[in-house]
């Protein structure tokens, strides 16, 4: 294994595999190994435990996860970085780094494939860990939750601005569609914040750690999930309107007086604006509509 804890260290490996930091991908190195111990030991790893994680880069927490996990699955998009992190996972426990592109890849094929079916949908749980590509983490967020792989924890490091969105209460000016999904799936907590300086290429932008400790079960009872989501976007569709007006503006085409009558059968104001609405108030919105529509 090979610790990678300083600007001059990266340098040296990207040099040696004739390799530059590619910002199109987010590839900010963590360098600090406080940092990468704290992440690691947030998803409170035990030898029994499958880890998946996305984007390894030169394999900070990709070394750490594996001295604690009983395997680690690593998906990298930057095939380049393959044959450096060979020579700084040399050694480090059962680690297979995969190329792929983590918006394209089904996880729970992945485990399930690599695992011999132990892992994965219909097999037992297992965990995420990544420090995300900015350009990617809301979709590849969203898609993570949507999809509802057979995930048990998340332990994800991204922009400040984005774990504010997911940890976000209702009427807050960070609560949107990201906050209601990874609130409806998981409990969501931002446990530290990270200064840009702990990686290289510094970013501009700060950073902060969070936890998403998938549920058994939804949050709220929504008669049906697909629905549901729709609702939200619709809300959050039109910002600065009235719940009202964004309904009817949206992807359901479902004239003004119904979606009246709905918010009335739910106890809900047509005037408020999406941003305030609880999750369990979208769960009821849901049910209404789908009852009014037979
Ligand atoms: N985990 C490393 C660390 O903490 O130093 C690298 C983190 S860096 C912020 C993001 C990593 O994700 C880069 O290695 C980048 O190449 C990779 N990446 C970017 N887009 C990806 C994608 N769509 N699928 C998989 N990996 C991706």
């Amino acid at each position: 294994m090979k610790e990678v804890t300083s600007p001059v260290i990266v340098r040296d490996i990207l040099s040696r595999y004739k390799l530059s930091c590619r910002k199109n991908l987010g590839q900010n190195f963590l360098i600090d190994s406080n940092i990468a111990n704290k992440i690691v030991a947030a998803a409170e790893l035990r030898p029994t435990d499958l880890v998946v994680e996305i984007g390894p880069g030169l394999g900070a927490l990709t070394a750490r996860a594996a001295g604690s996990a009983g395997k680690v699955l690593a998906v990298e998009i930057d095939r380049g970085l393959l044959s450096a992190l060979a020579e700084t996972l040399e050694g480090v426990g059962d680690v297979k780094v995969i190329h792929g592109d983590a918006l394209e890849i089904d996880f729970d094929n992945l485990v399930q494939e690599r695992t011999g079916g132990k892992f994965g949908q219909g097999g037992e749980r297992y965990k995420l860990l990544a420090n995300l590509p900015y350009y990617i983490t809301s979709p590849l967020l969203l898609r993570l939750l949507l999809k509802r792989y057979n995930i048990s924890l998340m332990v994800v490091m991204v922009q400040l601005e984005v774990a504010a969105r997911l940890a976000a209460a209702p009427g807050s000016k960070d609560y949107g569609a990201l906050s209601v999904a990874a609130q409806y799936f998981t409990e969501a907590q931002i446990l530290f914040r990270v200064p840009g300086t702990v990686f290289f290429p510094q970013p501009e932008v700060s950073s902060a750690v969070v936890r998403l400790a998938v549920r058994p079960e939804p949050a709220v009872p929504a008669r049906d999930e697909e629905t549901f989501f729709k609702v939200v976007r619709a809300a959050f569709g039109r910002r600065r309107k009235t719940l009202l007006n964004s309904l009817a503006g949206s992807e359901f085409g479902i004239g003004k007086g119904v979606w009246k009558a709905v918010l009335e059968s739910s106890g809900i104001a047509p005037a408020r604006r999406g941003e305030t609405l609880s999750l369990a108030e979208f769960a009821l919105i849901t049910d209404n509509l789908l009852a009014m529509r037979g």
